[in-house]
């Protein structure tokens, strides 16, 4: 199973980790007020409290306007499992960051699109199921 990131700003991770202090890449999403605003999440492993540093940060372009926002884990943790879809045959998982973002796995029997919350497929070659961005793991439905 290999799980297929979706970097939409084309962010460069280590600078991210530069900037920002030691991070890793979580994944794109939308929060739930605005499906077709994906804000790239990072794990921020020693947030500084003193200064209101959250567990997660994440960064987007809200039109022209970079902006960034925090979440701490226990309002995150249901956020950060999505729907996504494992195909049967490449066996890669994939999924739809936003409204209009559309993703093929690599052999393109299977596809998403819709963001979090429609999804669409064809080819009957993909497997409907939940992604655990933080635990790297994908459940089927
Ligand atoms: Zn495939």
């Amino acid at each position: 199973m290999k799980i297929v990131d979706n970097n939409p700003y084309h962010y460069n991770h280590l600078k991210m980790a530069k900037t920002f202090g030691e991070c890793s890449f979580l994944g794109t999403f939308c929060l739930p007020s605005n499906d077709n605003l994906p804000i790239t999440w990072y794990v921020a492993w020693n947030p500084d409290r003193s200064k209101g540093h959250k567990d997660f940060f994440g960064l987007g372009i809200d039109f022209v306007s970079p902006f960034i926002v925090g979440r701490d884990y226990e309002e995150f943790e249901l956020l950060m499992i999505i729907p996504a879809i494992k195909c049967q045959l490449c066996q890669e998982v994939i999924y739809s960051s936003y409204r209009h973002d559309m993703r093929y796995c690599s052999c393109g029997s299977s596809y998403v699109d819709g963001g979090n919350i429609a999804y669409q497929r064809v080819g009957g070659q993909g497997k409907l199921g939940k992604l655990n961005l933080l635990l790297r793991t994908f459940k089927a439905y």
